[in-house]
């Protein structure tokens, strides 16, 4: 997910917050307050917690394995950068390889930034990185697909349509690196809002597939995806970020501001702020509903094969080819 100004100003705030405090247990000077359990952390001390926390959630998930080829989605915004940061870290000595990929959608005035961002730290890190575009893979931009919604009349929400253009290019761009596992860079606050979204549509397979554990049959999905970065909070990514030094966008996607997303967005940290620590414990309660979830085979929306593209669908035709068919014809 992109950065929100909103939410890189809040860590401004946080850091004046943490100004006033004591000092951090290690005895530095503090430099962040983490409202929801109370602890002041030095600059040291915040950047080890969040690599632990990282390392606590592959592990616990059993999300890296020996061997594996990762490709890191990496938009060039501060959550991507950020965790692109920290799997060069903490998997140096893993045995695994470690490659980025970018996706460029085509939104002139914004993307150039951000696309220029990930070169910039992927060569700082010495990782291999692809960049891919949505004009190589469908023909079009995404600029292009919403002149051409807009003129249709078409009411379907920017994201909406982006969404699956962009998972399937990164499919395309994993395939392209060889890697058999994508690294994704959501954090807690995107799994509580995609919960919520899937609640309210009534999605529960969708609820299941929060579930970090969960295993779609090798058959079904050939790409594995990891969300190392799950547990932590959205403003903590990017003070991250904003404390290392990454380069990153720090404007919002121009497009970002359509669908009920971002109106659960905003009810969540209005909750966060009143009652610090909301986030956190109902992420453990979604993390339970999902994976208790024992859908029934005939709750179950069957994998089929897309007929236009071949790829693993739920309908007839992928949502990809249903967003390419909807800006083409
Ligand atoms: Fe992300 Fe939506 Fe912008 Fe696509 S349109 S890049 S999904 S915010
Ligand atoms: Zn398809």
């Amino acid at each position: 997910m992109l950065i929100s100004k909103g939410v890189f100003h809040k860590n401004l705030i946080s850091l004046e917050k943490a100004k006033s405090r004591p000092q951090c247990r290690c005895g530095g000077k503090v430099v962040f307050f983490r409202a929801y359990n109370g602890e002041s952390l030095c600059a040291d001390c915040f950047n080890a917690s969040i690599f632990d926390k990282v390392r606590r959630t592959i592990s616990r998930y059993d999300m890296l394995r020996y061997g594996d080829k990762v490709g890191v989605a990496v938009s060039g915004g501060k959550d991507s950068t950020s965790l692109l940061y920290i799997l060069s870290k903490i998997m140096k000595d893993h045995g695994s390889e470690l490659y980025a990929l970018t996706i460029d959608e085509g939104i002139e005035g914004y993307r150039e930034e951000s696309v220029r961002n990930a070169e910039t730290l992927a060569k700082d890190l010495n990782i291999p990185l692809l960049v891919a575009s949505y004009k190589e893979f469908f023909g079009f931009s995404l600029d292009e697909a919403m002149q051409e919604r807009d003129a249709k009349g078409i009411k379907t929400t920017s994201c909406a349509m982006c969404g699956p253009l962009r998972r399937r290019s990164i499919d395309l761009a994993a395939e392209k690196l060889g890697v058999n596992l994508v690294a994704t860079a959501h954090n807690l606050d995107d799994t509580l809002q995609t919960f919520y979204i899937n609640l309210y549509s009534g999605d529960t397979e969708r609820i299941r597939w929060l579930d970090p554990a969960y295993r779609p049959k090798q058959s079904e999905f050939k790409l594995r995806r990891i969300k190392p970065a799950m547990e932590i909070y959205e403003e903590e990514l990017a003070f991250f970020a904003y404390l290392n030094k990454l380069p990153f966008q720090s404007e919002s996607c121009p497009y970002m501001n359509e669908g009920i997303r971002t109106e659960i967005r905003l009810h969540l940290n209005e909750l966060e702020r009143k009652h610090p620590g909301t986030k956190y414990s109902t992420l453990k309660t979604v993390l339970a509903i999902s994976s208790s979830l024992n859908l029934d085979e005939s709750d179950r929306k069957k994998a089929i094969r897309c007929e236009k593209c071949g790829a693993v669908s739920t309908g007839r035709v992928c949502a990809a080819c249903q967003t390419v068919e909807l800006v083409k014809n």
